[in-house]
């Protein structure tokens, strides 16, 4: 059976935050404000994974009022992902996303990212499929207050 699922992050950018993107530190003036390492797209990458394994979302699995999480790298909620998967039996066919943000360019990271992913989730780079786009200048993604991730997963099992 194939089973897909969606996922969405959005977080605010500023200044004496790192910029963690799919597991790499992408140097940048500004880094994204959250509970763990604030990466918009392991997170977004997390809630398609979990989705496509009707496992519930991100917040349910690792809240933000906990402790434990604060701080973390979000590659840790990918490892507990492929964990869960492994239970139901559920391999990885294919992971699609977009990160939005303004500035910096991405592209250039996009393969440190894929094996950074890759390892946590235990699949190999070649099924991880990343895309960079801006906003146009509009909205608080244009204007560099915020990055958003969108993705997709696919799983067969
Ligand atoms: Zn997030």
């Amino acid at each position: 059976m194939t089973r897909s699922g969606i996922g969405y992050d959005l977080h605010r950018l500023a200044e004496g935050r790192k910029l963690m993107v799919g597991g790499v530190e992408v140097p940048f003036d500004k880094g994204s404000v959250g509970h763990s390492d604030g990466d918009v797209l392991s997170h977004a990458l997390c809630d398609a994974l979990l989705g496509a394994g009707g496992l519930g979302d991100i917040g349910t699995h690792f809240p933000d009022t906990d402790p434990k999480w604060k701080g973390v790298s979000s590659l840790l909620f990918l490892e507990h992902t492929r964990k869960l998967r492994y239970e139901r039996r559920l391999r990885i066919s294919h992971l699609d996303a977009v990160v939005i943000c303004e500035r910096p360019k991405l592209g250039p990271y996009f393969p440190a990212m894929c094996a950074a992913l890759a390892k946590a989730l235990g699949t190999s780079p070649e099924q991880i499929n990343l895309k960079a786009k801006t906003n146009e200048g509009t909205g608080e993604i244009g204007r560099g207050e915020a990055i958003a991730a969108h993705a997709i997963a696919t799983l067969e099992g």
